[in-house]
């Protein structure tokens, strides 16, 4: 294997003698004509990966369920070579290609997994605001309590950012290069755990994710403060909603991004212009202040029902509901209907989407499905006909007239 990789290298590298195996030459031509097409060129000091189309598989052997297949130049079959993996490939999985590279010495294989999901119908959203102060500010509508994350990352970036500059009075500037990456990776680190975190959330509470759109995040908190831009333009947002949408991926989660410009300017409760102060929002219109990140996680919870009316993403739960349910109220001009004015093609009313988001925010365990139907029966006046105790707990305690049937 050390022989077929060290030629492998040295062809990349323009030597035309080496004996490899037929696939393996045709691969790295194909990579450097890749090369030429984009204008890069070859490092001499750098090893390339190894690419191995399906080169992965499963067997029942004692050792490790977990084979590598290396087509190696005048083996014939090439050699197989069991692998230990850093988690569990999971079933129904398909290995696609896989990369083999050497680092110190020691080889290593990165394979790529490819697994059909259904996308899964969505009763609740879950959104999620990024911010300095807290890398990630989550507000369901299932429970309305706000998480956040970022604790352990500020740790991280203020240790580092001490380090870095107790070194530089030193004059130690290779070390100061050196612990970059160091940080890179305990915040990565974090990235993973926290993203992991909100998916697994939105799995279990079948939720569609929304998150602020990245464009223009870096004009937040409108560049004041030194403390504040150095925090600002280091921190990974992007990694960090690839991460996201990555693993929403593999568990059939939607992630919607919605505009978050003014998400952090706005007032949530009244819509007003407020300003932001130290981790603060203060509200001209109706006098109240906000943690300034919650305030925001609320503008983009709204925002992200708004999309998902239109979208006509969220689903009832079948599972829990009886068909019929999706005719429950009498709307004045079309009775019976199945879609309340603006659910799907038009834009839905945004008072309207305003009290079912107060009506969220003032009872437990309504989705936000029912919290529309229950703000729709409250504008028109009419009776609430649900076949659903939670929806006409809820009624009563709005005091909007609901009946069971
Ligand atoms: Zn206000």
């Amino acid at each position: 294997m050390n022989r077929e990789y060290e030629n492998y290298q040295r062809y990349i590298k323009g030597d035309r003698s080496v004996e490899l195996y037929s696939a393996t030459k045709q691969q790295a031509d194909r990579f450097l004509a890749r090369l030429r097409k984009t204008g890069g060129s070859i490092d001499p000091e750098k090893e390339y990966p190894l690419l191995l189309r399906r080169g992965v598989y499963k067997a029942e052997t004692k050792l490790t369920p977990y084979w590598i297949k290396i087509p190696v130049y005048g083996v014939k079959g090439g050699i197989n070579i069991p692998i230990g993996v850093s988690e569990p490939i999971p079933d129904g999985a398909g290995m696609k290609q896989a990369e083999l590279i050497r680092r110190d010495g020691v080889f290593y294989v990165y394979m790529v997994v490819e697994k059909e999901v259904g996308e899964r119908g969505a009763q609740n959203v879950i959104a999620v605001d990024l911010g300095i102060r807290h890398t990630a500010t989550v507000l369901g509508t299932r429970d309305m309590h706000p998480k956040f994350y970022g604790k352990e990352v500020r740790c991280i970036r203020a240790h580092f950012f001490r380090l870095r500059r107790t070194l530089q009075k030193k004059g130690a500037y290779g070390a100061v290069k050196k612990i970059g990456s160091h940080e890179k990776r305990a915040v990565n680190n974090y990235l993973h755990v926290y993203a992991k975190r909100i998916v697994e959330e939105a799995f279990r509470t079948n939720s569609v994710i929304v998150v602020g759109r990245l464009k223009g995040i870096r004009m937040r908190g409108g560049g004041k403060g030194r403390v504040f831009q150095r925090r600002l333009s280091s921190f990974p947002f992007y990694r960090f909603v690839e991460y996201l949408k990555h693993k929403a991926a593999w568990l059939g989660v939607k992630v919607i991004e919605v505009s978050e410009a003014w998400a952090s300017q706005t007032c949530h409760n009244c819509g007003c212009k407020g300003f932001r102060f130290g981790g603060y929002f203060y509200c001209s219109g109706c006098g109240h202040e906000y943690n300034a990140d919650y305030n925001g996680v609320c503008n983009i919870l709204k925002r992200g029902i708004g999309q998902d009316l239109s979208q006509g993403l969220l689903r009832p739960d079948t599972a829990h509901h009886e068909p019929g349910r999706m005719r429950t109220v009498q709307s004045s001009n079309e009775p019976g209907t199945a879609n309340p004015p603006g659910w799907r093609g038009c834009q839905p009313e945004l008072d309207l989407l305003d009290s079912a988001f107060n009506i969220i925010a003032i009872t437990s365990g309504v989705t936000i499905y029912d919290a529309v139907y229950i703000a729709l029966a409250q504008q028109t006046g009419d009776k609430l006909l649900t076949r659903d105790r939670k929806q006409k707990k809820a009624a009563d305690r709005l005091k909007i007239k609901a009946e069971l049937f």
